[in-house]
């Protein structure tokens, strides 16, 4: 049996770049021309990208399992 992964994507449309997904989970997310994107495509799951996606204030951020159904922190 393989790991579980997750899949971490973010809207450039939505994202207002004010840096909490960096702030929370600086491994996952980092800065570009204003805007968040995610570090890697396929990550272990992660607590603080759960609470990436909590913080956000405008829901950029969508964490999908390998099935593709959306994760929601519990
Ligand atoms: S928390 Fe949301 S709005 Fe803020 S930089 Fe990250 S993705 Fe963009």
């Amino acid at each position: 049996m393989s790991e579980p992964r997750w899949t971490v994507e973010v809207d450039r449309q939505r994202c207002i770049g004010n840096q909490m997904c960096v702030n929370v989970a600086g491994d996952y997310f980092a800065l570009d021309e204003g805007k968040s994107r995610p570090v890697a495509a396929w990550i272990a799951p992660s607590d603080g990208v759960l609470e990436a996606l909590e913080l956000c204030p405008n829901s950029a951020i969508t964490i999908r399992d390998e099935s593709g159904a959306p994760v929601e922190p519990s």
